[in-house]
């Protein structure tokens, strides 16, 4: 089961002719996630090659500008092709607003069905997405406006199947093999019934991915990324410019980097969401001073590729 991510746009505030803003996409087997969709998101999955119509949901952190400028150009791809299944639109209140005024203004045509799911301001720690191998979460982060961060983890898999028990408790080969591996009790010729316990190894966890943008550094964030695997994080400023930081209400990549430290099991985390006021030379100095704190901290790129793979 791949896990993979792509990196839409890594900017902040505005967009820069080598960075858009603010959008990654995570692909699970063949379905899209897409966290944010800020200016220029429908350029880079074109880059990337990226399929639109396979998007299960967008996910929105807040109605900021450079967060969802984009959506209104990817609502638009509709017309020029088919697409069966709806799209779930996912983000804080007003975002049907937006989405329902703009297609009203520009006289959009949408030849499918849209979801629009607001989050309920008085619950945004909650589940938002859950199918029977994974589950999305929301939680609140703390910026002028309100905003939330998204984790998607997948849930404990079976343990792995051993070749040397099924042969010992002479089950042949085949089909109650692949039975057993997904779980199955079966029944040998001889009446005897084996449990996928007999040959299956303790349950493994699954991966986890987080994405974080744009807040202050506030304890709830570590709580909600603790064992990600890949761990999407604001890292706007360097620590000359913590002042704006706090004004702006956005975090310092090392400030991002505490957030990784103290969060614990952390395997890599990515920063992103750059001050334009940064040339991508500057940003190796941002990702160092992350480093000094978070040892696997990288700076994020647009067109950026990052398989997620199992641990095992
Ligand atoms: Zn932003
Ligand atoms: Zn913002």
């Amino acid at each position: 089961m791949n896990l993979e991510l792509f990196v839409l746009g890594t900017g902040g505030s505005i967009p820069l002719p080598n960075r858009y803003l603010s959008s990654v996409l995570l692909r699970r087997d063949g379905e899209f996630f897409l966290f944010d969709c800020g200016e220029g998101t429908q350029m880079s999955l074109r880059t990337l090659n990226l399929k639109w119509k396979k998007i299960s949901a967008i996910l929105i952190t807040h109605t900021h500008a450079d967060h969802i400028t984009g959506l209104l150009g990817m609502l638009m791809l509709s017309s020029q092709v088919d697409r069966s299944a709806p799209l779930y639109v996912i983000g804080p209140p007003r975002i049907e607003e937006y989405i329902e005024q703009n297609r009203s203004i520009l006289a959009m045509y949408i030849n499918y069905k849209i979801v629009i799911k607001e989050l309920d301001p008085n619950n945004l720690n909650t589940v938002v997405w859950e199918t029977e191998q994974y589950r999305i979460r929301s939680f609140a982060l703390k910026h002028s406006r309100m905003c939330v961060g998204y984790t998607l983890e997948e849930l404990l898999r079976p343990g792995s199947f051993s070749p040397e028990n099924a042969e010992a408790l002479k089950v042949p080969r085949g089909e109650l093999w692949s039975a057993l591996q997904k779980g199955r009790n079966v029944v040998l010729e001889d009446g005897k019934v084996i449990t996928p316990e007999q040959v299956l190894g303790k349950p493994r966890p699954g991966r986890k991915f987080s994405f974080v943008t744009d807040t202050r550094p506030i304890e709830r964030i570590q709580k909600e990324v603790a064992g990600s695997d890949v761990f999407v994080c604001e890292g706007m400023f360097t620590n000359e410019h913590a002042q704006s930081a706090e004004e702006k209400q956005h975090m310092t990549a090392m400030e991002a980097a505490t957030i990784a430290k103290k969060a614990g099991g952390i395997k890599k985390m990515g920063i992103t969401h750059f001050s334009p006021r940064y040339t991508d030379h500057q940003i190796r100095l941002l990702e160092r001073e992350a480093r000094s704190i978070f040892p696997e901290t990288y700076s994020l790129k647009d067109g950026m590729h990052i398989p997620i793979p199992y641990e095992e």
